[in-house]
């Protein structure tokens, strides 16, 4: 994790505008639109929303398993955005995915010791004695015996091949890795633990990370950064601490309203915010802001008009500016509670 000093050298990822559109039968799906940020060396940034925000659209736009419809994806200083897949593959090393399900993402037919040191001979970054020494040594430092890099991955259990995932994603030490749920496939007793090695090894190895999750437990430990997205766009971006000491927008004030705390007392204290409806279809967005169809505040303006992704004030003197979509928070960075407003359409 880093400092606000680190924030402000150049960005391992710099992502403008991005828009990714599906066309469909019934129109346009537009997944992505319009998603804008960055991530300096060394820093964690958590991208939050519900399953069809489009979040996990910009991690694979992000690594080119999806070709971005329109804006920039820029790596470590070089823009990706229309790169040809053979030009493209130098640049592989700078940034790697982890899948939610590892297994998926491991070929079945190679031994793990293949599977890891793949990507290092492609990159050509040892021979072969010095990648047998270096797949030891990862195995080693993700937690397993280098006697499992003779298995397959169908002989490990899925916290093993998640371990293995990572191994893979760091054998060519890049300078960016995305990581898409990468706890949410295993049983919750070994979920901790996994995203216990990946904070370890980030601050060991100092990558930067886009970290995507529904789990705002996972996001609070890891990330120094969180991005809220809502129907395909930022609705709030903010650094961690203060985005849960002081939630701006009215969507992300109801989930983490909804988010467990551990204190039973204030457990108790709190007021959940329940949306009415479930989240609409990115092929038909509401007008206005997309989040109005449930929103507990929406006025009629919010009903015609989007409201800008405008930067407010931090709560610390200096501290990194926080962004926010809603056209209810004032310049000052004063933002109504949702809490304290009835709700009309509950679930
Ligand atoms: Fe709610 Fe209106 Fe703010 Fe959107 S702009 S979050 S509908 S108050």
């Amino acid at each position: 994790m880093t400092g606000p000093d680190d924030v402000h050298a150049t960005p391992v990822l710099d992502v403008r505008d991005l828009r990714r559109h599906f066309a469909s039968p019934t129109g346009t799906v537009r997944a992505v639109d319009g998603v804008s940020l960055t991530i300096g060396p060394g820093e964690v940034v958590g991208l939050v929303g519900e399953s069809g925000s489009g979040k996990s659209t910009v991690g694979r736009c992000v690594v080119r398993l999806d070709e971005p419809t329109d804006g920039r994806v820029v790596i470590d200083g070089t823009d990706v955005t229309t790169l040809s897949a053979r030009a493209m593959r130098p640049l592989r090393r700078n940034v790697h995915l982890v899948f939610q399900d590892p297994s998926s993402s491991l070929n079945p037919r190679m031994t793990i010791r293949q599977i890891i040191t793949e990507p290092i001979r492609l990159h050509r970054l040892a021979g072969r004695a010095e990648a047998a020494r270096r797949v030891d040594e990862l195995l080693r430092r993700v937690g397993l015996r280098p006697e499992l890099a003779d298995r397959k991955p169908h002989q490990l259990s899925g916290g093993q091949r998640q371990r293995v995932s990572i191994a893979r994603a760091l054998a060519v030490e890049p300078v960016l890795l995305v990581a898409d749920e990468p706890t949410s496939a295993l049983d919750v007793s070994v979920q901790a633990s996994v995203l216990n090695l990946l904070a370890d090894l980030q601050r060991e190895r100092g990558f930067g990370c886009l970290f995507i999750t529904h789990d705002l437990a996972a996001v609070e430990y890891l990330a120094d950064r969180i991005a809220v997205m809502y129907l395909g766009r930022i609705v709030e971006q903010a650094p961690a601490a203060e985005l849960f000491a002081d939630p701006k927008h009215p969507y992300t004030q109801a989930l983490l309203s909804a988010a467990p705390v551990p204190d039973p007392e204030e457990q108790r204290g709190r007021t959940r915010i329940l949306l009415g409806g479930d989240l609409p279809s990115p092929l038909d967005p509401p007008p206005g802001c997309h989040f109005h169809t449930r929103c507990p505040l929406a006025t009629d303006r919010c009903r015609t008009e989007a409201p800008e992704l405008r930067t407010v004030p931090s709560a610390e003197d200096g501290g990194v500016p926080r962004q926010v979509a809603c056209h209810l928070v004032a310049e000052d960075g004063t933002a109504p509670d949702a809490a304290h407003v009835p709700v009309t359409a509950g679930v």
